[in-house]
């Protein structure tokens, strides 16, 4: 049975511990981890002794109410910074400790976007490109492999790279062939080039798709909004996920906005909820 999971916004609207209670009380199996995504968050700047124990007692905290972490995202910057030598082990150490991080939490997937040594929109290079990716991964994957972690290669909105479309993300993956490495579908990043996620997930099958971020948009620009508010065709890509036998999470990279009247907000995150869920069930659209 599939799992229902969201990114952490419970968490920074209404606190840790009870942004956990809130999110397990509508229903929510799992959580998307967000505080390796960016080196800024404090979780870099620690002792390593000190990051032990902050992750540890997350989890205990997570696990107490009822929930896990289904996936965590690794560092990246936008717009691109990966064009020197030092900026790159910069990002790999990053990534090294969020794939450490990730296995401290006890989850099972870390989702990374590849990395854009000559920026986000350059459509040139493509063969130098994949190979500093394969170069910069093949080793983060060891490590992953050997804490019993998956790498989940994201395809991403950026029409102009060559290694975004979401074929392109998986002819690297299946090129990459490495047991730790499988694959991250973003539907709104799909959705970007006027690509079905549905035909995405059956394409990419059971054998390859590891996570998941699911979000809208007008199939134009990455909006990240919630399922049924753009072009998506939903009820297919719940098909789809089902005839593949999908079974991690479906995990929602939108959230609701936290503005306005607070006691509005909790029948806008049951409301979401519901979308995901029936996703999980089969029922999306039934
Ligand atoms: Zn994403």
């Amino acid at each position: 049975m599939m799992k229902t999971c969201i990114t952490s916004d419970y968490i920074y609207a209404y606190g840790f511990e009870e942004g956990l209670r809130i999110m397990k009380s509508h229903g929510y199996d799992a959580l998307d981890y967000g505080w390796f995504c960016h080196t800024e968050n404090k979780i870099f700047h620690v002792s390593e002794s000190e990051f032990a124990a902050t992750l540890k007692r997350e989890r205990a905290i997570i696990e107490d109410s009822g929930l896990f972490v289904n996936q965590t995202h690794g560092a990246w910057r936008w717009p691109a910074q990966d064009f020197s030598a030092y900026d790159r082990a910069e990002r790999y150490a990053a990534m090294e400790t969020g794939i450490r991080g990730t296995a401290l939490l006890g989850a099972p997937n870390f989702v990374i976007h590849c990395i854009m040594p000559f920026g986000e929109n350059n459509p040139a290079h493509k063969e130098e490109l994949w190979q500093m990716n394969l170069d910069h991964f093949t080793p983060l994957c060891d490590l992953a492999g050997e804490l019993g972690v998956t790498v989940c290669f994201e395809n991403l909105p950026f029409t102009s790279l060559p290694l975004s479309r979401w074929n392109e993300t998986l002819e690297f993956v299946k090129l990459m062939n490495h047991p730790a490495m499988k694959m991250c579908l973003d539907t709104g990043h799909a959705a970007v080039y006027g690509d079905s996620p549905a035909a995405a997930v059956r394409a990419i099958g059971k054998e390859y798709l590891a996570a998941l971020h699911v979000h809208d948009n007008n199939g134009v620009s990455d909006l990240h909004w919630r399922p049924g508010e753009g072009v998506i065709d939903w009820a297919d890509f719940t098909k789809a996920l089902h005839e593949i036998g999908f079974e991690g999470c479906v995990s929602l990279e939108t959230s609701v906005k936290h503005e306005g009247d607070p006691a509005l907000w909790d029948a806008k995150e049951r409301e979401l909820f519901a979308k995901v869920k029936a996703m999980a069930d089969g029922t999306y659209g039934k």
